[in-house]
């Protein structure tokens, strides 16, 4: 069923940057057989599952939608795609997503734009753009994505799917192609709460192979798919309806805490203060990250090599010229200025400092809140082509969803309604470090 979907609508929503129909078909066959016959048992037996194409697949095609990848085949697998194989998921195929995941629309992809299942003309947002849109349009029912900033949660909401970003360290980063690598976190995109908490518990591992993975014993996430929020703290910043939030996109979240308290949540206003310096915190840490970590597609290690050079610094020049596109170079310029000596305390240590006093604030409003409510994204989905030649805006529209990335918090985005034009909105819930399970409770009680 999910093959004849990609059939009929791949080609106008171009969610996939790899989709082997041959390869999906006979996986997918093979596991059938194998349930019939009691060996495939796990969670996620047969189940068509599509990975974001910034992780390693072994001995599949794996683009970071970037052109300097456009010929990478990977020897082994992101941790992540392992686990989601061994609980017997099928996966279909790999998803398109902003270069490198520097972006908000899904534009940035040096293979086309990803469109809005609900509406063609509108993006389906970004960065794991092809993966909410892929959920939404039945191309598969769950994907995988990574969330560095909001990549996760702003397409869920403009693609009326759920998305969770977990608490930063829950699920391991080995083979997760890095951009921002203090920020960077996979991810489930998924038709309900349940399929998440389900993939959550699938995912989340402890792996010696990435540092700041952490050892949890409390990733039973299913256990928490309880529809109770009877006293449960709600807190609401006010900082995070003001200027600049679409007034359709204000009242649907607002009539989501309403549900909440209707069912028994005690939600409360509240002051979240330093939010107006999330954005510049957040893009003079990740572009520096990303500065740091694109250095290794030079022409020699990986992918793609520029033709006509004259000696090693002219190949290099040439190849990261040729090899990534505008928004990509624009960051990694941008991470080597506030990297560079004379800047470095001035910008990124200043950045780090602020970081610091966001994750301050929000411990001192988790002493008080159980979860915290807001929007996703200040609108829905903005039209294709519309977002591109202004990157400052585009920026400001991560307003919402950075902090939870800077303070390693988990969120999630749950729809919540659609605008006048039928396109969906998200809810966003917040929880404290290490808090998925009041997170996924609060979520399922809403839904
Ligand atoms: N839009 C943000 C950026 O461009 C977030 C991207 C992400 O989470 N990968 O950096």
């Amino acid at each position: 069923a999910v093959i004849a979907n990609i059939d009929s609508k791949e080609e106008e929503l171009n969610c996939y940057v790899t989709f082997d129909r041959e390869a999906a078909l006979s996986a997918a066959k093979e596991a059938q057989k194998k349930i019939e016959a009691g060996e495939l048992t796990g969670p996620l037996a047969g189940v068509p599952i599509a990975i974001k194409d910034n992780m390693c697949t072994e001995g599949v095609l794996t683009t970071c939608s970037s052109k300097i990848l456009g010929n990478f085949i990977p020897q082994f697998s992101s941790e992540a795609v392992k686990r989601i194989e061994e609980a017997g998921a099928v996966v279909i195929g790999k998803t398109n997503m902003d270069e490198f995941a520097m972006g908000s629309t899904t534009e940035t992809s040096a293979y086309g734009p990803t469109k809005n299942p609900w509406n063609t003309e509108h993006v389906p947002g970004g960065s794991s753009g092809g993966s909410a849109a892929a959920v939404a349009a039945n191309e598969c029912f769950c994907a995988l994505g990574s969330d560095t900033g909001g990549s996760i949660r702003q397409p869920a909401s403009y693609c009326g799917v759920v998305g969770m970003k977990p608490t930063y360290g829950t699920v391991s980063r080995y083979g997760l192609i890095a951009y921002g690598s203090s920020l960077d976190q996979i991810g489930p995109l998924c038709k309900d709460v349940t399929d998440c908490a389900t993939i959550m518990e699938v995912i989340a591992s402890h792996d010696k192979k990435d540092s700041t993975s952490v050892e949890r014993k409390d990733t039973d996430f299913t256990s928490a798919l309880v529809d109770d929020v009877a006293g449960m703290r709600i807190g609401i910043p006010r900082d995070y309806f003001g200027e600049g939030l679409d007034p359709q996109v204000k009242e649907a979240v607002l009539s989501a805490a309403e549900v909440l308290k209707s069912k028994g949540a005690i939600v409360e206003e509240f002051d979240l203060s330093l939010v107006e310096y999330a954005i510049p915190t957040y893009y003079t840490i990740a572009a520096a990250e990303a500065s740091s970590n694109l250095e290794r597609f030079d022409g020699v290690k990986y992918g793609f090599r520029a033709k006509d050079y004259d000696g090693l610094h002219s190949m290099y020049k040439k190849t990261r010229s040729e090899g990534f596109g505008p928004e990509v170079k624009r960051r990694i310029m941008l991470g080597s200025f506030v990297l560079s000596s004379g800047y470095y305390d001035a910008y990124y240590l200043k950045a780090l400092r602020v970081k610091a006093m966001i994750k301050k604030a929000f411990d001192e409003a988790f002493a008080k809140y159980d979860v915290i409510l807001g929007p996703v994204a200040p609108t829905t989905a903005p039209k294709l082509g519309s977002s591109l030649a202004d990157p400052i805006k585009m920026y400001l529209g991560d307003i919402y969803t950075i902090s939870v990335n800077l303070a390693g918090l988990p969120g999630i985005s749950v729809p919540c309604g659609k605008d006048d034009n039928g396109l969906p909105i998200g809810v966003q819930l917040i929880g404290d470090c290490f808090n998925e399970k009041k997170l996924i409770q609060t979520a399922y009680a809403y839904e």
